[in-house]
């Protein structure tokens, strides 16, 4: 598998004076420019070191980025009106809140706020939708993401760094390649248009953020770009643990949060379990949901983000109940093969399928954050594991997209002397949407941002430590 080569935008190795050269301006260039994160073993939050990326960027058929990027404005659209259709949403992830008890913590929520009527009916998403090329250059859709999506604040500056270096190693008439990308800006955007929908010049943004953020730099972004547009607006950080203490909701279900009024809630943590370190955090989370604070993303967008969605939507038909043909036609061209592994008929023919060829499947849990599907032998033995219990509902099923490797040098704080090594890269195209059940206000395609792992680490998380930031360079 992953046998196929892209071709390097400047020819490989490279000599090693030049290389030792260029990687100190690399890195310091990372440095300078807020490539950086906290260490996170230990946490300290007065030290920073730089993140891991590519020396170079990363060779990407121009065709096929520019199709991820022309179809994420109806991609936005689709998981807006998943979000807001409840027959939809309630059908679709019946089995999964049986069988996984995230799921159904967040749907129970969902229900709630559902059945006594938004108090804020719009809904706020910063999405990511990522990507892998499959063995013929086609892209296939990974996931979509709809809460926490990261490292736009980062993108950007890869993308300028990629451009130095390539003008540093004598080759500045290949910059023209490596395409403009302004994901912060974009970003920053849907928070502030959010901001201005709640009418209230005194009212702030609030971020949700984990107990230590080691991904500072890519969250401080959006305070300065934020602050360079408009002064005005406010922007607080605080931890679950904290607005525990401090939310309360105003008879006229206003959000309070110390003495602040809060106008957008924006979620850099609450994706995955581990955040719910009590009942008082569901609470609060309900509390949060239940105010008239716009909400990044509210609970039906999350919901919409599941990967049970994202599998019922690519069945036969299901797209159409959303897009118009040509849309559905467009999607459905980058969705892989996804199959329900639920108590029935079809989940034991997706089951048969997977123990006979575990190779060519992935298994995916209802969870964000990296690190928990299943792959190759593993698969088979989960699903005979698990076979005939209901937890198997709590999976889906997926398609291995072979992705091409390609060669690069890793720098990052633990990589001393960078040897070349292959490389799988995942595209991440980003989007904002505002909107409510009858209108859209804002829907846009705003950025990318490359992420790159060495190939045979099944998964590339970069504050983890084994994927890098990375930027495309187009080819045709
Ligand atoms: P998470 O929500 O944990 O980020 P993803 O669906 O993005 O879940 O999967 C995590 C990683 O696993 C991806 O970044 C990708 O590297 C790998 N991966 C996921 N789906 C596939 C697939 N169908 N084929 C190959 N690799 C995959
Ligand atoms: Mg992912």
């Amino acid at each position: 598998m992953a046998v196929t080569q892209l071709k390097n935008c400047v020819e490989l190795p490279l000599n090693n004076e030049d290389l030792s050269e260029i990687i100190d301006k690399a890195k310091d260039y990372a440095l300078m420019h807020g490539m950086t994160m906290h260490s996170n073993n230990p946490f300290n939050r007065n030290f920073v070191r730089i993140s891991r990326f590519t020396l170079l960027p990363t060779s990407f058929p121009e065709k096929e980025f520019l199709k991820a990027k022309n179809i994420q404005i109806t991609l936005n659209n689709l998981i807006h009106k998943v979000a807001y259709d409840h027959d939809f949403l309630t059908s679709t992830l019946q089995s999964t809140i049986k069988a996984d008890e995230f799921t159904r913590k967040l749907y129970n929520i969902y229900k709630t706020v559902h059945k006594e009527g938004y108090t804020q009916t719009n809904s706020v998403g910063l999405m990511r939708s990522d990507y892998l090329l499959n063995g013929d250059m086609k892209i296939k859709q990974v996931e979509f993401n709809t809460i926490s999506s990261s490292f736009g604040g980062l993108a950007p500056i890869t993308a300028k760094l990629h451009k130095y270096i390539l003008t540093e190693l004598g080759h500045s008439d290949k910059t023209i390649n490596i395409p403009e990308n302004k994901s912060i800006n974009g970003l920053a955007k849907g928070l502030i248009e959010a901001w201005k929908l709640y009418k209230n010049k005194e009212a702030v943004i609030l971020f949700i953020v984990e107990e230590n953020t080691s991904n500072i730099c890519d969250q401080r972004a959006f305070d300065y770009v934020i602050h360079e547009v408009n002064p005005q607006i406010k922007i607080i950080r605080r931890t679950f643990k904290e607005i525990i203490k401090q939310a309360q909701l105003r008879p006229n279900k206003e959000l309070i949060v110390g003495k602040y009024l809060v106008a957008v809630v924006y979620y850099r943590t609450g994706y995955e379990a581990a955040a719910y370190t009590s009942e008082d955090v569901w609470s609060v989370r309900l509390l949060i949901e239940q105010s008239k604070a716009l909400k990044c993303p509210s609970i039906q967008y999350q919901l919409a983000g599941t990967k049970k969605v994202q599998q019922v939507l690519a069945q036969p038909g299901v797209l159409r109940r959303f897009l118009n043909e040509d849309e559905a036609t467009r999607v459905r061209e980058v969705f892989t093969g996804l199959y329900s592994l639920d108590f029935d008929e079809l989940g034991e023919q997706a089951i048969e399928m997977a123990i006979m060829e575990p190779k060519k499947f992935v298994m995916k849990p209802q969870r964000e954050g990296g690190g928990n599907n299943i792959y190759g032998d593993e698969i088979r033995s989960k699903l005979e594991a698990i076979r005939n219990s209901r937890d198997r509902d709590a999976y889906i099923l997926m398609e291995y997209i072979d992705a091409p490797l390609q060669d690069n040098y890793l720098l990052g704080p633990n990589d001393q002397e960078p040897q070349i090594q292959s490389l799988i890269s995942e595209l991440g195209i980003y989007g904002i949407i505002i909107g409510d059940q009858n209108h859209v206000s804002v829907n846009e395609q705003v950025g990318h941002v490359i992420r790159s792992k060495p190939f045979g680490e099944d998964e590339g998380g970069i504050i983890a430590g084994a994927g890098a930031l990375d930027s495309p360079y187009l080819v045709k």
